[in-house]
């Protein structure tokens, strides 16, 4: 991908663990990848086109002299984050903080840590069967959507459907949302949980009613399987009150395994349901 590049900013600032780094400061120097599309720029010669590294430099000197931190991978996460809130056109950011006055007391030439922060598009469905079923949804949603790590989010229309898994409970209003984070696939599972206990969701029963679920789908074209979070989300081609809505908002999402898009998954499904019978048996 095109880049911008900054290389040796120089910036007087007071991270580090010891109280003498807190109080007399260092300087510390920083190189940025700035990952963007240049191709209008590079045709139209237009500044607005594209993004001023100048004022990318200020925000750096900005980010790294606000707060004093311990760690220099806090000062470089926090300049990664400040530079895609504040310049939309960044897709991505690789930052390196170098701190050559660090207190090692042998002879060396610099020490720095390297991060890279980039926005990715998720989508995630939520489902709920217990309480006032749209409304906790509408919650969860709005309240993703308030989030200085998320953008362009879209929903689906919310699904009714008879309950998954044998247990026997009421039906559930069911629904997908996509938006663009920077945050990691754990972080965004974090996020989620935090929602869902806010939702006073109770795990009483596996697959039994719940306030509020919210799973992940996709995140970008990541492929992870660890032991508590499997990306793409691993039962999905088995639901249509996950496929239909994610068909509405994003047909042509490739499943990074299958490589089969959304569209052609709902279609295989409701083929096969046809003879199983739906899940979905009306809209909100
Ligand atoms: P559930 O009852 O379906 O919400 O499952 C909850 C558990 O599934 C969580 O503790 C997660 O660690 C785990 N999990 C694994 N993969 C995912 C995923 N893609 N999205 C959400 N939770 C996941």
């Amino acid at each position: 991908m095109d880049k911008i590049t900054i290389k040796g900013l120089e910036v007087y600032a007071y991270h580090g663990v010891f109280p003498e780094e807190k109080r007399e400061g260092q300087k510390f120097y920083i190189n940025a990848n700035l990952y963007c599309d240049l191709s209008k720029p590079a045709a139209t010669d237009h500044l607005e086109d594209s993004t001023h590294y100048g004022l990318v430099c200020e925000q750096i000197t900005k980010s790294m002299t606000a707060t004093s931190y311990d760690l220099i991978e806090k000062a470089a996460g926090t300049v990664a984050k400040d530079i895609l809130l504040h310049f939309p056109l960044v897709k991505g950011v690789e930052i390196e903080v170098q701190k050559p006055e660090a207190p090692i007391g042998l002879p060396f030439e610099t020490v720095s840590v390297t991060l890279e922060k980039g926005w990715h598009r998720v989508y995630v469905a939520f489902g709920s069967n217990l309480g006032e079923r749209e409304k906790l949804i509408q919650e969860a949603l709005d309240e993703i959507k308030a989030q200085d790590f998320v953008r362009d989010m879209v929903s689906s229309s919310f699904v009714i459907s008879k309950p998954y898994g044998g247990v026997e409970q009421g039906d559930f209003v069911n629904g997908v949302c996509g938006f663009d984070t920077f945050l990691t696939p754990w972080e965004l599972l974090e996020f989620l949980q935090s929602l869902e206990q806010k939702a006073h969701r109770e795990r009483l029963i596996h697959w039994g009613p719940r306030t509020l679920d919210l799973d992940i789908l996709f995140y970008e074209d990541l492929i992870l399987d660890s032991p508590n979070l499997v990306i793409p989300h691993k039962d999905m081609k088995n639901r249509d009150f996950v496929l239909t809505p994610l068909k509405e908002i994003a047909p042509f999402f490739r499943h990074p395994i299958t490589r089969k898009t959304v569209e052609e998954m709902e279609t295989e499904l409701v083929h096969r349901n046809t003879q199983e019978g739906t899940y979905i048996y009306g809209t909100v």
